[in-house]
């Protein structure tokens, strides 16, 4: 089965996201637990988390259709010790709030080496934090998400996500999620069928399709290999139509959250009805 959705507004609560997605045509969604651009926010209330597991009850969405998004301040391979403790407890708080939710994954951006830690230190730094985050929380998978390797951010080659697995304690409860515009972006090519093969098959033999537990599904307006993080609409970049035909397609996808990040949410019905077509077009 695939589920597909896209990133949609939590404005006025938590309780918005699954009314939200439903409205769209989605069987799946991605959302903030909180303001993703401040440090503190307020806890989620109980008529929050109720009303949340209602709606979501309600319109069919199961954990596994939903992929929560933590904040963009979080840095959990931080160089400094202060901000990386700031950042931790940060992602913790965050993992809690999916715990309150009843769901079980949250997707995070690894972190960034700021210019000032080397690579493989910064990799261990991020699993570190991982490890800490995990130990203090229960039944919620992190799910690393793929960058497109702007700026210092690490987690843009396949090799890096699996270094920062190999060092995580609870393999169980560690996951990807592969953003198509940021893989295509770090220089993984998407055009054809014939590459999708080849991109997914490094993937696979990698990082494993059993840690998948997400997709971002995205095209691109930066060129393959930009390094640049820009979203476009499906089919108006540069990856264009074969890769989501592709990923529609092919099994390894099912059963997993996947969600829009496109630039035009006016169009997001139509982007959904669009995959929903190609899962049975030949
Ligand atoms: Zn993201
Ligand atoms: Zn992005």
């Amino acid at each position: 089965m695939k589920y597909i959705g896209a990133h949609v507004s939590a404005a006025g609560g938590v309780e918005n996201a699954p009314l939200n997605a439903h409205n769209i045509g989605a069987t799946a969604f991605a959302f903030f637990t909180k303001n993703q651009r401040q440090w503190q926010a307020k806890p989620l209330t109980d008529n929050n988390i109720q009303l949340f597991k209602e709606r979501c009850d309600h319109y069919g969405f199961k954990p596994k259709q939903i992929l929560p998004h933590d904040s963009y301040l979080i840095n959990l391979g931080h160089p400094e010790q202060e901000a990386l403790k700031k950042s931790c407890a940060a992602f913790i708080d965050e993992m809690e709030r999916c715990m309150q939710l009843g769901l079980d994954r949250l997707n995070f951006h690894p972190g960034s080496h700021l210019r000032t830690i080397a690579i493989p230190d910064c990799l261990k730094r991020i699993a570190e934090s991982i490890n800490i985050a995990l130990d203090k929380t229960k039944g919620v998978i992190a799910v690393i998400e793929n960058t497109a390797g702007q700026g210092s951010n690490l987690g843009w080659r396949f090799e890096e996500l699996a270094e920062i697995i190999e060092h995580i304690e609870d393999k169980t409860r560690v996951g990807v999620c592969l953003d198509t515009c940021h893989t295509f972006a770090a220089g993984y090519d998407l055009r054809s069928d014939a590459a999708c093969k080849e991109t997914f098959k490094q993937f696979a033999n990698i990082v494993g399709f059993e840690y998948l537990k997400g997709m971002h599904i995205n095209d691109s307006k930066g060129s393959l290999g930009s390094r640049k993080d820009r979203h476009h609409s499906l089919g108006q970049g540069e990856i264009g139509w074969d890769a989501f035909r592709f990923i529609m397609q092919d099994n390894r996808f099912n059963d997993i959250p996947m969600v829009l990040e496109t630039i035009d949410d006016s169009i997001w019905a139509e982007e959904i009805s669009a995959l929903r077509m190609l899962e049975k077009s030949d």
